[in-house]
């Protein structure tokens, strides 16, 4: 196999709004008796709800199967079926997994490129942990929503209790790290075009996010986010050559769709000198 070069890193920050209630999940064994049933996931120094760059990524992953109609072949565990290319050929026609990688088994070995995209944790901006302060909720920077059950015959109640992140929340900055790679000097130009178009695939996962739900009971009004305040920057193999060289603002200010219809693409290319 050639060899592979780094070309650059595009850095995506901003934040995440949390418009509803934001339910993800966390351990309740490691609750008190008396605790609730359905806690949200915590960091373990502050107890501060945080989101998971591993939920972000797996929802972003799982909705982009849909979009491009991957078969979900791999079974992980007993009950949960995923989608991973497991030959080179479909390896090689699959933006989705060229973007979140897949699991070296012996047919791929070799022949696939490194993971491109990472995912950080996010956490809670300083003006929301002040916010959630001040408000008076059931439980530290959380609230409680109580649903019911209805049985359909009886009629009978059975309520049940979910913790969830408020609505207003806002999280960030949130960081998304991805590598841009070429194999072959002489096709470099063709392949920035092909990497910059994995991102673009990184995006639609977040546009498509937006329309979806973040976290557990998106289909009852939980997990609407959107991601603000976008910040675009590269930075090219020079920079990491060049101590005193800075990464490339290349945009500010957008959301998904802003950036999307921007001519980002062209001045990436344009920092890395390949003539567009
Ligand atoms: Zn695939």
């Amino acid at each position: 196999m050639p060899s592979i070069q780094l070309q650059g890193k595009i850095f995506l920050r901003g934040t995440i709004n949390a418009l509803t209630g934001l339910h993800i999940g966390g351990n309740s064994g490691e609750l008190d008796i008396g605790g609730i049933d359905n806690p949200v996931i915590r960091n373990a120094f502050n107890r501060q709800p945080y989101i998971p760059g591993s939920s972000l990524r797996g929802k972003m992953r799982g909705l982009l199967d849909r979009h491009f109609n991957n078969s979900l072949d791999k079974r992980v565990g007993r009950d949960v079926r995923v989608h991973e290319c497991q030959t080179p050929t479909d390896y090689n026609g699959c933006p989705v997994c060229q973007v979140f990688g897949v699991a070296p088994i012996r047919q791929l070995s070799g022949k696939t490129m490194p993971t491109r995209l990472i995912v950080r944790d996010t956490f809670l901006t300083a003006k929301s942990i002040e916010a959630l302060d001040i408000a008076d909720t059931d439980t530290d920077f959380t609230e409680i929503k109580t649903e019911v059950a209805i049985d359909r015959i009886t009629s009978a109640a059975t309520p049940r209790q979910q913790e969830r992140v408020p609505a207003g929340t806002t999280f960030g900055p949130f960081q998304v790290v991805h590598s841009l790679y070429t194999l072959d000097e002489s096709e470099q130009n063709n392949q920035l075009q092909d990497e910059l178009q994995f991102f673009d695939t990184v995006l639609t996962g977040m546009e498509l996010l937006e329309d979806d739900y973040l976290g557990g009971s998106g289909s009852r009004g939980s997990g609407q986010i959107i991601f603000d305040n976008l910040t675009l920057t590269f930075k090219s193999r020079e920079c990491y050559e060049k101590a005193d060289m800075p990464p490339i603002t290349i945009a500010e200010n957008a959301n998904i769709k802003t950036l999307r219809q921007s001519n980002y693409t062209e001045k990436i290319l344009n920092a890395i000198n390949v003539p567009s």
